[in-house]
């Protein structure tokens, strides 16, 4: 059979199994189905060169039943309306999930970042925000960050937005510098909460993480800060990969040395990266290695079919949004390797733009304790309801949260009712 790959088919899949099991009437979740506003920009920007360049940007909002639409902009040349409609949909399902009052939006510009100037970023950023910025708002549409876009684009966005708006209005886009009203621990959040998830499952499946093995593909902001504190909790990691290539240490990488390196690495890779007994390895070599857990922190449809035969981790944590495809899914589960579904493990990111918002709309400023005590509650919470649906209906996960996801979102629209 062949593949399936669009990501958004690969969502409606999951969303329909999970309801299926759930005995859930498709009437009640058809709206699910549909984004409920998409919107495509083209837009010139002026090059260093002094060329004129016309960038692609999308803008989904899939849903805005339990809130406004939330979700991250991502800069990448495979960004298509497929990939940010999907992208879109999984973020409604995440703060479902962690049951935070959004609901789910995401954003990209196609577009590869590499060997732009800063300038450049800038202008691209600015131009995209000025074209969506009667779509997005406060009360509205709020990104984030995501592949490829900073913590500094979202200063940008913030100061274009205000500036159209002729208001200041530092809610409109979360993951902002801290000095330019963004929160503290937003940064690390989403692998924090990798690792909340992680450390959790371990506890669940008596797995002694001090005692487990780890691989992680993708060393950016998510699976970096996932290494470092399962790192911190005793585990070894074995592989992690990025970009530009694998590393494999059986006796373990060292993190900190690593996340030295990386700083210091003109682009942030691992690249060059020396210690004894490291190996170097491709993409596949990092998905099949031998480990107990196998955090992927990079894009969407990583485990295929194919690529699923042939993984010999216990437990696949999904870092990144829609990493495994419905095809991959499926493989994992006959072979009893668990999967620790995206719209659970990766929303800790999410949480914390929520925290980050709150704090923007109230102008008032919380510390890295209450910031990471309060995620650690929300996931902790959202992965036991996530679990016991699981163990009580003898079901993956995925489906355990889509579930969870489905029943919150189906009960708050059944209130609202349908307009006219
Ligand atoms: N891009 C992140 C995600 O996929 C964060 C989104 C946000 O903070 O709004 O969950």
């Amino acid at each position: 059979m062949a593949q399936k790959t669009n990501p958004f088919e690969n969502m409606l899949e999951q969303l329909d199994a999970a309801a299926e099991i759930a005995g859930l009437d498709k009437q009640d979740y058809i709206t699910l189905r549909y984004p409920e506003r998409e919107l495509t920009v083209n837009f010139p920007v002026k090059m260093d060169d002094g060329s004129i360049r016309v960038f692609t940007g999308y803008r989904v909002q899939h849903s805005t039943v339990r809130g406004p639409a939330k979700g991250g902009i991502r800069f990448h040349p495979d960004v298509d309306m497929d990939e940010v409609r999907a992208l879109a949909a999984w973020m409604t399902f995440k703060c479902a999930v962690v049951d935070i009052p959004y609901g789910g939006a995401k954003g990209g510009v196609t577009v590869d970042p590499t060997g732009l100037s800063q300038g450049e970023i800038e202008r691209i950023t600015r131009g995209y925000t000025a074209k969506i910025a009667d779509f997005i708002g406060p009360e509205k549409d709020i990104p984030a960050t995501d592949v490829n876009t900073t913590q500094q684009m979202m200063g940008w966005i913030m100061d274009t937005y205000s500036t159209l708006a002729g208001v200041y209005s530092p809610g409109v886009v979360t993951s902002k510098p801290v000095e330019a009203g963004g929160s503290v621990g937003r940064k690390e959040a989403t692998g924090l909460g990798v690792f909340f998830v992680t450390r959790e499952l371990a506890k669940k499946l008596n797995m002694d993480l001090a005692k487990s093995t780890v691989a992680v593909q993708g060393f950016g902001n998510v699976g970096s800060n996932a290494a470092k504190y399962l790192y911190e909790a005793g585990a070894k990691i074995v592989a992690a990969s990025d970009v530009s290539g694998g590393l494999y240490c059986e006796d373990g990488i060292d993190i900190p040395a690593l996340l030295e390196h990386v700083e210091k690495h003109p682009r942030r890779l691992i690249e060059g990266y020396r210690q004894d007994g490291i190996k170097t390895t491709d993409n596949h070599g990092i998905l099949t290695c031998k480990c107990d857990f196998l955090v992927l922190a990079a894009l969407e449809n990583q485990i295929t079919e194919e690529v699923a035969k042939e993984v010999q981790a216990k437990v696949v944590v999904e870092g990144a949004n829609g990493p495994t495809t419905f095809a991959g899914d499926k493989v994992l589960e006959e072979r009893g390797v668990i999967a620790c579904p995206d719209i659970l493990t990766n929303a800790g990111g999410v949480t914390c733009s929520y925290f980050e918002w709150v704090q923007n709309l109230q102008h008032h400023y919380w510390d890295l304790e209450t910031v990471n005590s309060n995620l650690e509650r929300i996931m902790v919470k959202a992965f036991n309801e996530v679990y016991e649906v699981a163990d009580e209906l003898k079901i993956p996960m995925r489906m355990a949260a889509y579930i969870v996801a489905l029943k919150r979102l189906i009960a708050v629209q059944k209130i609202r009712g349908i307009f006219l």
